[in-house]
Order: structure tokens, then sequence, then C-alpha cells
């Protein structure tokens, strides 16, 4: 197996630090996801991102004396449904507790959390790897929470503002075993947790806007040691590939500091983008430190095995599992199948095509080439774009019977997206058919002969290099519409066999 597309490969750093090795380095990750339910976790607000500050609260997301908090069942499904697509165990036996602190973000000074009986634990992820394995990462737990709100600091006022449309809203907090072992382990990790997020259509999984957060727990140890060095935290990374460059970083820092005679604090660091560094930002709290005790509002209930079994009867293909399936049944290569994989919406628009045409290969060269290329430079989804299955097909076998040109039916398919209008008549419309008849051909190639007389005395003198060049003569006069194969045997015939 070859590497999986899954990501840009590493970079110089990381791979210097693999070069001299001496440590090993060990990380663990703990990803915050924002579940898109309609309502909030414990009231009935909207869960939405971007409305006026302060507009989607009431008593019980403000934590106002009297408000009780009541479970939104979906919360429990979309927790579950993850759960059992990480390969988690699930706990039937639903509690939740309260983790104490302060902030001004979160106004009933403790968050409803799970502590000692996670919805989800015991899982595991598949990533696989470069080296034709798959790698195992071990996922912990997965327990549901609910979100703070959104601290805003207006330096120009000199004031912080607080937004708490985002609290209460849910969250599963889901965390891998300490099985990480570099940081480019930790990108593949991340790019199929959020591919298989994405499947489940259980968030936005936008790093972005904070749907999915990451922080990263990282320590090194002497190669062959088995105990756990001493870690830091990672904080405020916004996009996986800041991920990345944090724990390059940090990875690098750890092994400077003990090489030096020096000892690794346990502390959290905030990752500063601009600087491509990590800064101390506090001591590392402890569990007891949040004085965790089960919420008296929200009493304990166990839930049914036949709900647990419906919700894995629901779910859909997973990645991984598609990517084998498509391999084996379309017989296409690792790469080409792990792209149509890469977004659900693309793999069923793949599979659509299939039922209509077999040359999977081509479908797939035109899906991974010219459809991607259009939604990637344009930033839409599939969506958006007005080209169906069977429109693409139709295109395809107009290429592949060569009533066009490849170059053509690239525009033709450009065209495509933007109209309704059928293949045929887009091509009658813009007079874009493949000109194969013999006679405008011939006509083009006495032009092109009489118009390039040094290339043609060439190819008399047995050199038939510039034939290429007539062709494209021939094909940049009639805007990509001739028969290039044909173009070229004329021009052989006249020229050579004359
Ligand atoms: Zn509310």
């Amino acid at each position: 197996m070859n590497r999986v597309p899954i990501g840009t490969k590493s970079g110089l750093v990381y791979k210097m630090t693999i070069e001299n090795k001496q440590f090993d380095t060990v990380i663990g990750l703990e990803v915050h996801l924002q579940l898109k339910t309609q309502s909030k976790i414990f009231c009935g607000c909207a869960n939405n991102f971007g409305a006026e500050a302060n507009s989607q609260v009431c008593p019980v997301c403000l934590g106002l004396p009297g408000s009780l908090p009541v479970l939104n069942k979906k919360v429990l499904e979309y927790a579950v449904k993850i759960g059992l697509a990480l390969n988690c165990k699930i706990n039937s036996y639903i509690k939740f507790d309260r983790k104490n602190y302060y902030y001004p973000d979160l106004p009933k000074a403790y968050q409803i959390s799970q502590y000692d009986f996670p919805v989800c634990y015991q899982g595991f992820v598949l990533v696989p790897q470069e080296s034709s394995t798959v790698k195992k990462v071990g996922i912990t737990r997965a327990h549901i929470e609910e979100d703070a709100g959104k601290l805003i600091h207006d330096n120009e006022n000199n004031c912080s503002l607080v937004d708490y449309n985002r609290t209460g809203t849910p969250l599963l907090e889901i965390v891998t075993e300490p099985d990480l072992r570099s940081a480019q382990e930790a990108y593949d990790y991340l790019q199929i947790l959020k591919l298989t997020l994405q499947y489940l259509d259980v968030s936005d999984c936008d790093m972005e806007k904070g749907s999915l957060r990451c922080d990263a727990n990282i320590s090194i140890r002497p190669v062959g040691e088995t105990k756990l060095g001493v870690k830091t935290e990672l904080k405020n990374m916004n996009s996986f590939r800041a991920v990345k460059a944090a724990l390059t970083f940090e990875e690098n820092r750890q092994t400077q500091v003990v090489k030096a005679g020096g000892k690794i604090t346990q502390e959290t660091r905030l990752w500063d983008e601009a600087k491509q560094m990590s800064i101390t930002m506090r001591s590392k709290e402890e569990a007891h430190d949040y004085r965790y005790f089960p919420d008296p509002d929200l009493t304990p209930f166990q839930v049914d095995s036949s709900v647990i079994e419906q919700i894995r009867k629901s779910l859909p293909e997973l990645p991984v599992d598609k990517w084998e399936r498509i391999k084996k049944e379309y017989g296409l290569n690792d790469y080409d199948a792990w792209i149509l994989v890469s977004s659900p919406e693309i793999a069923a628009f793949f599979e659509e095509c299939a039922k209509l045409h077999t040359n999977y290969k081509n479908i797939c060269n035109w899906i991974s080439g010219s459809l991607m290329q259009e939604i990637n430079s344009r930033k839409l989804s599939l969506g958006d774009l007005r080209i169906t299955p069977r429109r693409l097909v139709e295109l395809i076998l107009k290429a592949e019977d060569g009533t066009l040109s490849n170059l053509v039916a690239k525009d033709v398919f450009r065209y495509a997206l933007e109209t309704d209008k059928s293949i045929d008549e887009i091509i009658q419309e813009k007079g874009l058919a493949q000109v194969s008849d013999s006679v405008t051909l011939e006509k083009i190639v006495d032009e092109i002969i009489t118009q390039n007389e040094n290339a043609v005395r060439q190819i008399k003198n047995g050199d038939e290099k510039p034939l290429g060049f007539l062709v494209g003569q021939a094909m940049k006069k009639t805007q990509g519409k001739a028969n290039p194969k044909k173009i070229g045997e004329i021009l052989k015939r006249r020229i050579i066999d004359a």
C-alpha cells in the first residue's frame, strides 16, 4: 500500500529530528467537537454560529437560580454514534458531573461534564500509514459536556465583553491514548477522525469556526524507556497544520532542554501562530482541582441496549471501509480510491457515475481532476455545481468516442457546470464537436503545409520531430476542434509518403 494522501508530507524540521533520534516522542490528543444539533444540550435555545451576541440565551444556559437542565436526546444519540464509529464500548449508564471553576465565560461557575462514566470508552481508530501498515490509535474515552461562552477582548476600549450564545452548546471530548509517536502521525489521525465525523454528519468539523478544537499532550523519553516523560499540554492551534507545527516545535524544545541537562515542567503552553512557537500559559491543573461531583439536577439513567443497537444499525459505511471496498470493486489504486473517499459526496457521486459507465479509472480521473479543481478553486461544494453523474458520463463518452478532443471536453465540462442543458446541446450551441471529416481536415493540412515550409522540409529530410509542431498548429487554427490523430495521419501521408 502506498502512502495514503491524507495530508502534506512532513516538513524538513520534522525529518531532521527523526534522523538523530535519541528520544521517542509520545503524543496524545484531545479533540473538542461541537455537535450540530438544532438546540443546545440542556435547554431549547438555538445552537447556531454567528447570531447576534447574547441573543441565543435563556435562564438554563445562563445558570439563573431555579432553572433546571434537561438533556437533549439528540446529543446522546450523536455521542453514541461517534463512539460506535470509533470502535468504543458504550456506557449505558449515563451520568453527569459538575466540573467547578470560575471564569467569566462560565455563568454557573461550573461546567456540566462526565467524569467517571464517560459515554464512550476503550475504542480505537485505524490510521493508514506510509509504510503499508495501519496504525491503531487507542481512544481512551469520549464524553459529553457543555461548552462555555466566548470572551471578546476589546483593546480599543480596554475592556472584555462576553457572548453567552455558545454557553450550553453540546460538545463531545474525544481523548486518545498516548499512542502517537510523531507530529505527522497526530496529523494523520486528525484527518481520519475528521473524515469519519463528516461521514457521520454530526459536526461541521470546522477548526476555524471552532467547531473542532484540538489540544495536544506531548512528552519525550530516551529510546527504549517505557515510563512516560513529563508532558506539556499545547493549546490554541486553529488548524491541523498548526497542530503539526506546534508538536514539532515542542518536540524540538523538549529535546533541547533535556540535552542541555534541564528538566521539563508540566505546564500548558499556547501556540503562537504568527511567531511559530509556543509560550508558557500556566502550570497544569489536576482533576482534583476541579472538585468534580455528580450533578444533582441531572439524575443518572440507563439507556436500553436496543436503542444502542438501533444507532449501530444506522451507521453509514465509514471512510476506511469504503476505501477498501472501492479499491476492490472498481479496481482503483490506493491513491485514486482515497481521493474519492476524501469526501462522502464525492464518493457517492463516483458510485452513481459507475452505474452508468464502466471505465472507472477514467471517471475517477475526471472527478479527481476537473471536478475537484473546480470545487476547490471556487470554494464550492459538489451540490452547488450543476453537473450530475448522468451529464458527466455523457461528456466522458463524447471524449472517449472522439466526438470531443480532451481539451475541448474540458471546456464543455466548464460550460456544463453553469447550465442545465444537455451535453449535446452545449456542443451544438458552441460548435465544439471535434472535426473529423476528411475534406475539412485535408483543407486545414493544406494551409499548414504552405505556411510552414521549413518544418515540412525537415520532415522530408527524415527528421520527424516537427510533426508534433504541425499538429499543434492545426489544433490552434481550429481552436482545438480538429481530431489530432487524423491530422497527424494526413500530415504523414502528404509529406512523407508523397
Ligand atoms: Zn438556553
